[in-house]
């Protein structure tokens, strides 16, 4: 079945994710990419939205949990086992007023129906936490992945789905195709003036853990520090450590400040890591719209945008594809 031609701009997972599932509905789908790997290769990979859920932002929870969903009921399906690496978060607090916080958050989660455990014993759950570390809770549905393993295992999908590749695109004038998707993360802009999209940097870090260390944490550990945060996420060789987040144009040289803070912090909550060996630390621009929302939709008859996506471009993959999918389906030209 053909369903005519997509030109899919943007090779970061959102823009991986679209063409995958335009392939599958029949789309002969090109993909333009850079060798610019954008925030998709830098990022922590948590799939996380009750512990990134805060009062008022009730919309990105919503979004974040119909795509957690879809992460769990086939989005992985052609994709490797092990790019889960977690399959529970404990987020947890340093000092009292940290743990009052994480309390209102959890209350008021759990006052909802959604599946979070107040925890007043942390340590027993993950015996690796800095002495002292009390209080927390648990989301026990949120998923962590190798964002790496995701971004590749998506291309070779792809590529066995017939997906074909293409250089960076200038101007959407110069794209043959019956149908377009706006993918480019914070270059979106660039392509459709009116998108309001802003680059927003964060440093993250990476530990590898090795002989005579103590074991990764089985679970993402997300931390208050002094009202500071900071993350832990596994991976089959260590932790991803992350992430400062503030505005500095298009800058990704990882600051010394951000860098020694995460390291500070992460050794805080996990004294362990101390002893890990130091293998990278990197920094990228999250796509980030005024309202924290991503822009999924039609732009005009040809044009879709899926673009924005902030700090959870990976939560938000598989309902973005869905989105796009369904928007397509309504344009299969005749
Ligand atoms: C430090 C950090 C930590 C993060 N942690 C998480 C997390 O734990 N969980 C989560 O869900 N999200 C996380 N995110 C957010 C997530 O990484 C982004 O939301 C996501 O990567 C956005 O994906 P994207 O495909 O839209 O953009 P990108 O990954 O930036 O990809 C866009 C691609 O488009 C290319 N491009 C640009 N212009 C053109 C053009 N004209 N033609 C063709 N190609 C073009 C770029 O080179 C790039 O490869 C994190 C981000 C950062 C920076």
């Amino acid at each position: 079945m053909s369903s005519g031609s997509l030109a899919v701009i943007g090779g970061g997972v959102i823009g991986l994710s679209v063409a995958r599932r335009a392939a599958q509905d029949g789309w002969s789908v090109r993909l333009h990419g850079t060798a610019d790997r954008g925030a998709s290769w830098v990022a922590g990979g948590m799939l996380a939205p009750h512990s990134e859920a805060w009062p008022g932002e009730e919309r990105q929870l919503q979004l974040g949990l119909e795509s957690l969903k879809l992460w769990h009921s086939g989005f992985l399906e052609g994709l490797p086992d092990d790019v889960v690496t977690a399959r529970e978060s404990l987020v947890v607090a340093v000092d009292r007023a940290d743990a009052d916080d994480l309390k209102r958050v959890a209350q008021w989660l759990s006052a909802q129906g959604h599946p979070v455990t107040l925890t007043s014993s942390a340590r027993d759950v993950e015996p690796l936490l800095a002495q002292g570390i009390r209080h927390g809770f648990r989301a026990v549905t949120e998923l962590a992945v190798d964002n790496r393993a995701v971004v590749e295992a998506l291309a070779s999908q792809c590529e066995r789905l017939g997906v074909t590749t293409a250089g960076p695109v200038e101007s959407l004038g110069d794209v043959d195709a019956d149908m377009v998707v706006i993918a480019n993360g914070i270059d979106a802009p660039k392509l459709w003036p009116d998108l309001q999209i802003r680059p927003v940097k964060g440093e993250v870090l990476r530990l590898r853990w090795r002989k005579g260390c103590m074991p990764v944490p089985q679970r993402v550990i997300r931390a208050r520090v002094h009202g500071r945060q900071v993350y832990l996420v596994p991976r089959a060789d260590g932790v991803v450590v992350g992430a400062t987040q503030y505005e500095h144009g298009r800058d990704t040289a990882p600051a010394v400040t951000g860098v020694r803070e995460l390291l500070e912090d992460a050794c805080a909550v996990m004294p362990a890591l101390g002893e890990y060996e130091f293998a990278e630390c990197a920094a990228g621009l999250r796509p980030m719209t005024p309202d924290g929302l991503p822009i999924v939709g039609s732009l005009d008859e040809r044009t879709l945008v899926a673009a924005g996506h902030g700090r959870n471009g990976f939560l938000l993959a598989p309902w973005t594809a869905e989105r796009i999918a369904a928007e397509l389906k309504a344009r299969v030209p005749a």
